[in-house]
């Protein structure tokens, strides 16, 4: 929006709308910083009219300039939709499918969409092919529904995009996806939660929907749990609010609040734990006790030459498989001190876990893989922590009745 009262936000970097997008009109007196209103209901009599507010199920404005701003990052024409979580904002998406549709999906990705799929699967007959998704010829040959296995014929209806991958950190070639994808009539859905809209804009490529674990890297403070969906389609923005509003899948007024607070810090977070999470990475390549690390910053990494010409950034997510397997991998995280012990990713604070710690991650995730969300502390406490706890996870495997605690 350009006005007297707004600058012009696309002639703007990405950190200064961050920063910018979404404040109050500029009046004398009045706040910088949109209120928090709370109010299920609004003064309304005789035929509403549109874009009038009615009912806080229906819309509210204490969403609209976070939904402002994130629409003006994704550099998206219509603003963002936030929803109650980020699994909300996948619900919502793939509620665009019509019955008996065949979607292609990321044979890792979010563990939790891919239960979704399954789960629309079993009840609805939506049909899956599981892709790797770095993998472009057999994407599209899965979405034009031309392969060899028979079963999964037909043009897919959705193509639905992870770029890096949770928790792989496999990097698709987007811009050739979504060209091949919609060559086909296929819809190009991406999760944009890892690359955040500093990292990719997946629109300005072409993508049909952009789905945002809100949760993460945007609100980043591991305080709240928010989703929210971008297109520049005003007939699928249409059918997208009106699952928001028939599912009540919506967000709590502060927690929307909180995410826009969140969100103004978005550069400096992402460039802080980016820089912190190349270090550690550059440094666990070379550490004794560990098999390998998946990051794209690393000039090895299977990513990285894609990563550098479609990323801006190659984030804050590590993959480290420590040598000794599974029960080494417990030890690290029962011996780390400072990095958190914890799921979710994206916060200011850094934490570890190991994925197939849960029976539901794809069974070709390693069982020893370790997924760091590397945060914004001094990079060398950070690796203090996490040398010492990995040299006491592999002194406790050569010495099994030993404790994994550090000295
Ligand atoms: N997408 C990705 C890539 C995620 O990692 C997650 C959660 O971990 C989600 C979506 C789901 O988001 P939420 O937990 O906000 O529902």
């Amino acid at each position: 929006m350009s006005d007297a009262q707004h600058p012009d936000l696309s002639a703007l970097s990405r950190a200064t709308v961050a920063v910018t997008a979404g404040r109050p009109e500029r009046v004398q007196g009045g706040p910088v910083n949109p209120p928090v209103v709370l109010s299920s209901t609004y003064v309304s009599a005789g035929v509403p009219q549109p874009g009038e507010l009615l009912y806080t199920r229906n819309g509210t404005e204490t969403w609209q300039p976070f939904e402002q701003a994130l629409g003006a990052l994704e550099g998206a024409r219509l603003p963002a939709l936030v929803l109650g979580s980020g699994m909300a904002a996948i619900a919502a998406t793939l509620s665009l499918l019509p019955a008996g549709a065949r979607v292609v999906v990321p044979r890792h990705a979010y563990q939790m969409s891919l239960a979704l799929v399954a789960d629309l699967q079993e009840r609805t007959g939506l049909r899956l092919t599981a892709v790797d998704i770095a993998d472009t010829e057999a994407v599209l040959t899965a979405v034009r529904g031309t392969g060899d296995d028979g079963a999964d014929g037909g043009r897919a209806a959705m193509l639905w995009v992870e770029s890096p991958t949770n928790p792989m950190l496999e990097v698709a070639d987007l811009p050739a996806l979504v060209a091949g994808a919609r060559a086909v009539g296929a819809l190009v859905a991406v999760d944009n939660t890892f690359a955040t809209p500093l990292g990719q804009r997946p629109l300005s490529h072409g993508a049909d929907v952009v789905v945002h674990s809100v949760t993460k890297y945007l609100a980043g403070h591991s305080d709240v749990v928010l989703g929210a969906v971008l297109t520049d389609d005003t007939a699928l923005h249409a059918r997208l609010t009106a699952y928001r509003t028939l599912h009540g899948a919506i967000a709590g007024p502060w927690e929307v609040w909180l995410a826009l607070r969140g969100l103004r810090t978005l550069a400096l977070r992402v460039e802080r734990s980016q820089a912190n999470a190349a270090t550690i990475a550059a440094r666990l390549a070379a550490h004794p006790v560990v098999a390998e690390v998946r990051h794209p910053s690393l000039t090895t990494d299977p990513g990285h030459e894609r990563a550098t010409r479609l990323l801006d950034g190659y984030g804050s997510i590590l993959g480290v498989r420590p040598h000794g397997g599974p029960d080494v991998a417990d030890a690290v995280v029962r011996a780390v001190r400072l990095w958190l012990p914890a799921t979710s990713l994206g916060g200011v604070e850094s934490s570890l876990e190991r994925r197939r710690r849960f029976p539901t991650e794809s069974l070709t995730v390693p069982q020893d893989l370790l997924r760091l969300s590397v945060g914004i502390e001094d990079v060398e406490d950070l690796w203090a922590d996490l040398d010492q706890a990995l040299h006491a996870a592999a002194s406790c495997a050569e010495h099994p009745g030993g404790s994994a605690a550090p000295a």
